[in-house]
């Protein structure tokens, strides 16, 4: 057993004693991942994790997945198709007392469990138990975050010679997709997003078949996995020759991106990053332009905690890994993001992309 693991399976355990739970149900395949070293994905099955404050875990799995398990060193109880799988869980929970759940759980999964229990109300939700300890990235996680970091500025470059007007979003879409199978990532961490000109003014734009335009601006924004760890970038491009008001909408996002990465220090919260990158914006007088939150974290998920928006009083810690992705969104003109992750680190946060992001930089010669 990596020590590693049967570390954080600890902290977990000490966790729940302090909040008074006995027994903790996780189901992600990420979470579970974390605490055991083992990436199952079951698909519709019932699989779960089970920890107990005062025991060893058991893991309750369809006994297809036998195998992946097995060198997990954990206790197992299988259970095969055609059996009640949530009478497996209920014997080995015993009580239903002080039980949280992981809340990625499917509903239905937790209802069959909540009756072969009988429990007369709700468990918890064990979302902040294992935040508690995912937000905080050890070296090995870094250093696998920080790889696919780097995947995604070659992606981004490569894609970046080979735009052209006329090409439809889904077509460098597609590109992006080949992108990040020669540079190795066994997946796409989400489906990219391109939208061009007008269609960049909604910041999740789903890539159709508008041609790219000339002396428009493209949003690319995308991801990559490497070693189960998500990366995500964003860059936005001109084709052709920008117009002033690109110009200026471009130099405002930068100069918040910038902002956000200085504010990014241990003891602020993500309040006060928010803020940062929200006052710049709203000093040039686009703040009603700028939507979203501005950031979130990323690891084993490509959205996990901690989220970079206002009222998240959260406190910065080293370790933590979020993105810093402001943007303007101008309706039926264009949008601009620009998106980094950062790393936060004793003396301020360190950027894991390297992708140019200048302004000459963007404005591609089409
Ligand atoms: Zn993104
Ligand atoms: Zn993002």
């Amino acid at each position: 057993m990596e020590n590693r693991l049967a570390d954080r399976r600890h902290r977990l355990y000490r966790l729940m004693q302090e909040q008074g739970v006995e027994t903790a149900v996780v189901a992600s395949v990420p979470s579970i991942y974390y605490l055991t070293g083992v990436w199952v994905e079951p698909g519709e099955r019932v699989h779960a994790l089970i920890l107990r404050a005062d025991g060893d875990p058991v893991w309750v799995a369809a006994e297809m997945f036998k195998q992946e398990i097995e060198g997990s060193g954990v206790e197992m109880h299988y259970f095969q198709d055609g059996d009640n799988p949530y009478e497996r869980l209920a014997e080995v929970i015993g009580s239903g007392k002080n039980l949280v759940v992981d809340g990625e759980w499917p509903t239905r999964h937790l209802l069959g469990l909540a009756s072969a229990l009988r429990l007369e109300r709700l468990p918890g939700n064990a979302d902040l138990l294992l935040q508690r300890l995912r937000v905080i990235k050890d070296d090995q996680e870094i250093q696998a975050l920080e790889r696919a970091s780097q995947m995604a500025d070659a992606v981004v470059g490569k894609l970046a010679e080979q735009l052209r007007p006329g090409m439809s979003e889904r077509a460098a879409a597609e590109l992006l997709a080949g992108l990040w199978r020669e540079a190795g990532a066994l997946q796409m961490s989400f489906p990219p997003i391109i939208a061009s000109g007008k269609q960049g003014a909604a910041p999740h734009h789903e890539p159709d078949d508008t041609p790219l335009a000339r002396n428009s601006t493209v949003i690319v924004d995308t991801g990559g996995v490497y070693d189960h760890y998500c990366s995500d970038i964003t860059r936005t491009f001109v084709l052709g020759r920008p117009s002033e008001e690109m110009e200026r909408v471009y130099k405002v996002v930068w100069a918040a991106q910038q902002a956000g990465v200085q504010a990014a220090k241990p003891g602020r919260t993500l309040h006060d990053v928010d803020a940062a990158v929200r006052e710049v914006i709203m000093e040039a007088g686009y703040g009603e332009y700028f939507t979203h939150r501005t950031g979130h974290g990323v690891g084993l998920d490509i959205h996990e905690a901690p989220y970079v928006m206002a009222g998240n009083t959260q406190v910065l810690e080293p370790g933590m890994v979020m993105s810093v992705e402001p943007g303007v969104y101008l309706p039926g003109k264009f949008g601009v993001r620009i998106e980094d992750l950062v790393v936060v680190e004793e003396g301020g946060a360190r950027s894991l992309n390297r992708a140019a992001k200048t302004w000459e930089s963007m404005c591609l010669d089409v």
